[in-house]
């Protein structure tokens, strides 16, 4: 059961919206700034994800009519911008990911809104619109960031895991909307491997790790809740994932009790609904 259910919008049972951090080769460069660079095969591994997975991922999406949310650090749209222009011309949401992907708890807070302004002046420019949603690389937003966000007029952030559905965030600057991930909903435990950045991890067959997913939806589809897989292109964009994933949207769109979103969407019906969702605080003086 849910504690505080959300009716969703005509008459659907259930929210759903997949996700995908689109970090490509930043995790690398901002890992070992001196010399990632030079560090061809993590470079690769990153480029993978906006030059093959995502135009594999967008002909899925135009095929089944979907529209979703991807998330890109700053550095990361400037580099790759034929990406940003072919998720922006098929319709979908790209939400701020930080400049390149620096965790905000390695630096002072005023070196991260001068890394969080940087990135929102590169949305703007090659977007023409104020992003409305945020994640904090690895999750990590601090009350620094969420006072940030509230600031800058943003709807949602999709950091934090203090419930399963959409929930009320407050702090001292205000509110916003929470879409909050969990470990259980993200592709690094069962996919990645990565030892430049110390992630290593036996990497899991395509169904095995899928499944995992796929339970997690069964779950919310059961209550009438919220399942939103975090995902990154070069791990789940790659051909026999995608296609285990790929079937099992195909298979969810066939009941037609689903409503698939972008996070815009679904954080704009809960705001609509606020009096419904549950409240956390954060920030100063909150626990
Ligand atoms: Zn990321």
């Amino acid at each position: 059961m849910l504690l505080h259910p959300l009716p969703w919008p005509d008459g659907k049972k259930m929210a759903a919206a997949i996700t995908f951090d689109v970090d490509a080769d930043s995790l690398i460069r901002n890992a070992r700034p001196e010399d990632g660079h030079l560090r061809l095969a993590p470079v690769s591994m990153g480029r993978y994800g906006p030059t093959v997975a995502v135009p594999r991922i967008l002909e899925t999406y135009r095929r089944l009519g979907l529209t979703q949310t991807f998330f890109m650090p700053g550095w990361v749209m400037e580099t790759y911008p034929a990406t940003v222009e072919a998720i922006l011309k098929a319709g979908h949401e790209i939400g701020h990911h930080s400049w390149r992907h620096e965790d905000p708890m390695s630096h002072s807070d005023e070196r991260e809104a001068e890394l969080f302004g940087r990135a929102l002046d590169t949305h703007v420019r090659m977007t023409g619109r104020r992003p409305r949603g945020y994640r904090a690389p690895v999750y990590n937003a601090t009350p620094g960031v969420i006072a940030r966000l509230i600031g800058e007029g943003f709807l949602y952030d999709s950091s934090l895991m203090a419930d399963e559905l959409p929930y009320l965030l407050t702090a001292p600057a205000g509110e916003l909307i929470e879409l909050p991930p969990h470990w259980g909903l993200d592709d690094w435990p069962p996919f990645a491997h990565f030892e430049e950045i110390g992630y290593l991890m036996p990497v899991r067959g395509p169904s095995d790790g899928i499944r995992a997913f796929i339970e997690e939806f069964e779950a919310a589809h059961e209550v009438g809740g919220f399942w939103m897989p975090v995902l990154h292109p070069f791990l789940t964009g790659r051909l026999a994932r995608w296609r285990v994933l790929e079937r099992f949207i195909e298979t969810a769109l066939e009941a037609g009790d689903v409503w698939f979103a972008p996070l815009e969407a679904i954080a704009g019906h809960a705001r609509a609904n606020r009096d419904l969702l549950r409240v956390d605080t954060v920030g100063e003086g909150a626990a």
